[in-house]
């Protein structure tokens, strides 16, 4: 059987051999550094052993920034990637949870007006599957109350709001190489900033001076290549009955702080050289699925913004609950990888409730969210007429339960 997974980045053997000679290269990290940076119209870019270890340094910079003494909330989206939580935490700073609205999945600007800023350091945008927030209303709004705001476009490098690019509001902003990122090397991250940041972000930088050793870059090269041919939709079936942890959602706060391998530095460029057209790709796929969706009674698209231009990694559609399951396993018989995202609201992960303020308000949209979101896959593998598989195969579970959206 053929299976598309989920997300991704579909490249050939060829990409990273060129990747891997420039990332042999003098001076590659640093030409990455400088296109990161250029991207989000900043100044600096800085290099990671991951996003999330980005992140953890970004909150530490914030921390170590005067005339903030009192303050310790780092305010997050309600439904975001559990690293965003985990870096907080790791940070030794306190999450607070703003709610989303499950319509364009963005920081929900009247639950974010709600807050008592009095403690917050800071508030971080989430920009999920590519589709960017309502950013100039959050850089505004924190910027209004004395935070600082980091522009997460962790899964959208590229997306552009108010024609200005995702990652590029706020005092800085955070990509991420992961598996299922825009562009990846399986693991890797970048923050951009300006100059006012820089001279906050230079004192944290000892822990990220060290290096990923020989051995995890090799041992990285090698997974990359099974990535790079395992995305193939005749070869993912296998792949992803192997015991990866593909697809899993741990709370994990003991991840490694480093600078990113030099040889993976060159990968990430080669796709950086490549990402207007992997991400045309994707907004092709996702107009696709647009087009065919709209008007379908059980499956609702969310919609971008209307001054965004996302790069959708990811297609966000909202079912009724009750039937996501059997949606979702119905999609897996018929070979496409779709999924239900993060499992849980952060106000309902153990970890996270654990660590959150005692007046930390609910976050209802977010539960909606976590509940309802099903996700399809936008990326190079993606066949055209997609869209109507994933109508037929609604439909017939449809003509069984009888369920319907009001919305
Ligand atoms: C993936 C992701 C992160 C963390 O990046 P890693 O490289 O996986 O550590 C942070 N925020 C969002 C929204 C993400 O999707």
């Amino acid at each position: 059987m053929t299976f598309l997974a989920p997300a991704g980045v579909r490249l050939h053997l060829t990409d990273l051999g060129a990747g891997i000679r420039l990332g042999l290269e003098k001076g590659c990290a640093s030409t990455l550094v400088r296109q990161l940076a250029h991207a989000a119209t900043r100044d600096d870019a800085w290099l990671f052993s991951t996003g999330r270890a980005a992140m953890t340094v970004a909150l530490q910079a914030i921390r170590s920034a005067p005339g903030l003494t009192g303050r310790s909330e780092v305010v997050i989206p309600g439904y975001t990637c559990y690293s965003v939580a985990a870096a907080v935490q790791r940070a030794g700073l306190t999450p607070r949870l703003c709610d989303v609205d499950p319509y364009t999945l963005s920081l929900d600007p009247d639950s974010l007006q709600r807050i008592d800023f009095g403690r917050v350091l800071a508030v971080i945008s989430a920009n999920l599957y590519g589709l960017p927030n309502r950013l100039l209303e959050i850089e505004n709004l924190a910027r209004a109350n004395g935070a600082f705001m980091i522009d997460d476009a962790a899964q959208a490098l590229g997306a552009r709001y108010m024609d200005r690019a995702v990652g590029a509001f706020g005092d800085a902003g955070l990509y991420s190489f992961d598996k299922g990122k825009v562009i990846t090397t399986l693991q890797g991250g970048a923050l951009v900033a300006g100059r006012e940041f820089r001279a906050l972000i230079v004192n944290q930088l000892a822990e990220a001076s060290k290096t990923t050793s020989l051995t995890v870059t090799l041992a990285l090269l090698a997974k990359l290549a099974v990535y790079v041919a395992g995305l193939h939709p005749s070869i993912y079936d296998m792949v992803r009955r192997l015991p990866l942890g593909l697809g899993t959602t741990p709370y994990d706060t003991h991840f490694p702080i480093r600078g990113y391998s030099r040889v993976l530095a060159g990968v990430a460029l080669q796709q950086l050289r490549r990402l207007d057209s992997l991400n045309e790709v994707r907004r092709r796929n996702a107009a696709g699925l647009t087009m065919a969706l709209t008007g379908c009674r059980s499956i609702k698209p969310v919609w971008p913004l209307p001054e965004a231009r996302p790069v959708f990694v990811r297609y966000p559609v909202l079912v009724d609950a009750r039937s996501r399951q059997d949606l979702i396993t119905a999609f897996e018989q018929g070979g496409i990888g779709a999924t239900g995202s993060y499992p849980a609201a952060l106000i309902d992960v153990p970890q996270v409730k654990q660590l959150l303020p005692q007046d930390q308000a609910v976050t209802p949209g977010a539960r909606e969210v976590a509940g309802r979101i099903v996700t399809l896959p936008t990326h190079g593998y993606v066949p055209t007429g997609l869209g109507d598989r994933i109508l037929r195969i609604a439909d017939s579970l449809n003509s069984s339960t009888r369920v319907t959206l009001e919305q």
